[in-house]
């Protein structure tokens, strides 16, 4: 092949370094694996047991491109029972990510700069480079909150979006019900689009608040990968401004095509289970990695998702997490990969009491060299 095949847009943006943390554990037989990036427990049992029926019932055809009615409906009536908007519609996507690359391949113009804090979930780089647009990242060093001075600071005439990403991956920071209403405010103001992810909500150990509260205009996106342990199963869902989710429709038409339909008739029989013992096993990780590392790490209690993002006690973080690679088949991702400085590291606690155990072991180890 030549290279000139591929596009200018494929070398605007690097694969993500988790990738190549993924290919190391390969290798490692019996790692301390801190790294995965999904819950650890199994889709609940209704769920899967829609799913092999519908397998059974052949459910391999298309779905509509919006998805299944039934899901479709349900959701519509918690979103709005939630925030009684006029103009709220929601449609399924392939996975939260979907409603992600729908929403800024809809939104974003070359050089549009679109706003995100710093340190930011991987996809939202890419995505915007992806498009043309310009990444701002708003740091938010050194305790993670959201200082709405930092975020008016980033505005231009050619800010076109911000993400908001509460509770956040990768450092479990959930934004005050002050700190959103802030955010809401000043994009309403400016007439910026407020595009909220809001994928780990259900695993928040404080007070949820969304920015649709505040700003009707607000585009919220959700799924069910991490709530119900279902990523595999590609369901997400966006709602917002019908004039939007029509465009965002239009797209998916031409890409996605629809979610899996499987997927979608889990997703259905997911919605009402109760899934509050398995965030509360998470409070409990969260508090026995917290309470064994505080002493020895620099570390902002996350209040959220099953992320911590500790200051890597020596070197840069990519130095530190080879050595605990290296050292202790000890997988955890360096900062770096989230943001634009390489000082923190990212455990995800979403693992084995045992792992964290052997992982707190070597934690340990490696603050005291
Ligand atoms: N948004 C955030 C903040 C995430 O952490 C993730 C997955 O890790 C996603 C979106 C993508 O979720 P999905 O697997 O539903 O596409």
């Amino acid at each position: 092949m030549t290279l000139h095949w591929i596009s200018d847009r494929a070398g605007t943006f690097e694969s993500s370094g988790i990738r190549k943390v993924f290919d190391l554990a390969a290798k490692l037989t019996d790692p301390i694996n801190l790294s995965i990036g999904q819950p650890d427990f199994d889709v609940p049992e209704a769920a899967r047991k829609a799913m092999i029926e519908a397998v059974d019932r052949k459910k391999g055809g298309y779905t509509p491109t919006q998805g299944l009615a039934a899901l479709r409906e349900s959701l519509q009536k918690r979103i709005d029972a939630e925030y009684h908007h006029a103009d709220r519609t929601v449609f399924i996507t392939s996975g939260t990510s979907g409603a992600l690359a729908l929403t800024l391949l809809v939104t974003v113009n070359p050089g549009d700069e679109v706003i995100f804090f710093d340190p930011y979930f991987v996809m939202y780089d890419a995505l915007v480079r992806m498009n043309g647009g310009v990444p701002v990242a708003v740091s938010t060093y050194p305790d993670f909150c959201y200082d709405i001075q930092r975020l008016a600071d980033a505005v231009t005439p050619k800010t076109k979006a911000i993400i908001l990403n509460s509770p956040a991956n990768p450092t479990g920071k959930t934004a005050t019900r002050q700190e959103v209403k802030a955010i809401a405010e000043l994009a309403e103001k400016h007439h910026i689009l407020l595009i909220s992810d809001e994928i780990y909500r259900t695993f928040c150990h404080q007070e949820f608040t969304s920015p649709a509260e505040f700003n009707p205009q607000t585009l919220v996106m959700d799924g069910f990968s991490k709530s119900h342990g279902m990523p595999g199963w590609r369901v997400g869902y966006a709602h917002g401004p019908k004039e939007l989710i029509e465009q965002m429709l239009k797209f998916q038409q031409y890409t996605f095509v629809c979610s899996p339909h499987v997927g979608q008739i889990g997703a259905l029989a997911a919605m009402d289970i109760d899934m509050s013992a398995q965030i509360a096993g998470y409070r409990q990780r969260r508090d026995m990695l917290y309470d064994a590392l505080k002493d020895d790490y620099e570390i902002v209690k996350p209040e959220g998702a099953f992320y911590m993002f500790p200051k890597a006690p020596w070197g840069t973080a990519t130095e530190f997490v080879e050595t605990a690679i290296k050292e202790y088949s000890m997988l955890i991702i360096p900062g770096n990969v989230f943001s634009r400085q390489d000082t923190h590291f990212r455990i995800s606690y979403s693992a084995t009491e045992e792992t964290l155990r052997r992982g707190i072991e070597a934690f340990k180890k490696l603050a005291k060299r």
